[in-house]
């Protein structure tokens, strides 16, 4: 039994899995429709010629533009595409003029290669305070330290990769720009899986996560106003992938984002009551937090490779998750947690499985 009513119309799109999908945070799964609008792109390749066939689709292109850019609040023209998150923000980084020594204030929820690349540009990175234990970001406090010292700009992982947190993104922005700070946004985690307008002037994420377009595919927007002249653009596109991408967007789209965003959020709120508590595992978000991307750090006294095996252990058991170590968010931990990562497809029964195998790998 589905979880959502959503769940049957998203599982029929799809062909059918082999094992208990719960791990849309690494790469969702695509549709049938999106899986063929890549497939005939590569066929109308080798039959017109690559670029006579992306000529043909550029009516296409253009629809798959003005969807994503209105789904992360941008302007189609401010859109472009790379192989993936982590080169839109290199790229970002390169071409962005910011004074030797620049700063960066991030989130404790800071995505490790993120800070690498923090680091590889020499930029000082400061955490911002955290409101609660559970790492959302104090906006009165922000407000109040931007009144003395201004950060060449803020970046925030909207909800990183080891923790389903969300940040209050929109409160951010609103904040900085009062100061005159721009922010910078990683929706990797967040775009198709919470609602991602959020006035930011950079946003950048991929399309294979909760979007479950194809793997290869990463997008940047940068505002107009604030950032020009940084050039992000790739030089050889993978247009076959952008298209899955169009697809993989309008689905959401008409099925309705909120609706899909809603329902996401149940599933997180289903999913960590469901295995609170068992065997020892500890969710570690609020049990109502509205993502689907839900983190259970190991009973007491386990190490990372144990967490790693207990992984394992799942996969042997058809059920596949994330063991997420602690270079994810070295800022927020050091210890390893089980990343559970539902789509709209997730049944009653896969988290039953899911419990109890957890139960016999507890106390
Ligand atoms: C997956 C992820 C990335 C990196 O995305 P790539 O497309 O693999 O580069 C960046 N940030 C967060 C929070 C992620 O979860």
């Amino acid at each position: 039994m589905f979880c959502s009513d959503l769940g049957e119309r998203w599982h029929s799109a799809r062909i059918e899995p082999t094992i208990g999908h719960l791990d849309a945070a690494s790469a969702g799964r695509s549709s049938m429709a999106t899986i063929k609008a890549i497939s005939d792109h590569l066929l109308r390749e080798a039959q017109l010629g690559s670029y006579v066939a992306a000529t043909e689709q550029g009516g296409v292109l253009a629809g798959g533009r003005r969807a994503l850019a209105s789904l992360i609040g941008h302007r189609p023209e401010e859109l472009s595409y790379r192989d993936s998150a982590r080169t839109c923000l290199r790229a970002l980084l390169n071409s962005w003029k910011i004074p030797v020594a620049g700063t960066v204030w991030v989130a404790s929820n800071e995505f490790g290669p993120n800070l690498d690349e923090f680091e590889r540009r020499e930029l000082v990175v400061r955490t911002m305070p955290a409101a609660d234990v559970y790492g959302h970001v104090d906006v009165d406090a922000l407000e109040n330290m931007l009144q003395f010292e201004q950060p060449d700009f803020i970046h925030v992982c909207h909800i990183g990769s080891a923790s389903g947190i969300v940040q209050p993104v929109p409160q951010i922005v609103e904040v900085a720009h009062y100061a005159g700070v721009p922010v910078v946004v990683d929706m990797a985690q967040s775009v198709g899986h919470v609602p991602t307008v959020t006035g930011a002037d950079v946003v950048y994420g991929t399309a294979r996560k909760w979007l479950t377009g194809p793997r290869g595919v990463g997008f940047i927007a940068v505002r107009d106003d604030v950032l020009r002249p940084v050039s992000v653009d790739s030089s050889e596109p993978y247009v076959a992938g952008q298209l899955g991408l169009a697809q993989a967007v309008s689905e959401v789209l008409e099925i309705g984002q909120q609706k899909v965003f809603r329902e996401l959020a149940a599933i997180g709120r289903t999913t960590r009551e469901r295995l609170d508590g068992i065997g020892s595992w500890e969710v570690l978000e609020p049990v109502d937090e509205p993502s689907a991307l839900v983190t259970l750090a190991p009973p007491p006294g386990w190490e990372p490779s144990d967490v790693a095996t207990a992984q394992r252990r799942l996969a042997e058991q058809g059920l596949l998750v994330t063991c997420a170590d602690s270079w994810r968010a070295p800022l927020a931990t050091e210890q390893s947690v089980l990343r559970i990562s539902p789509h709209l497809d997730v049944e009653r029964e896969q988290l039953d499985q899911l419990a109890a195998a957890l139960r016999t790998m507890g106390y």
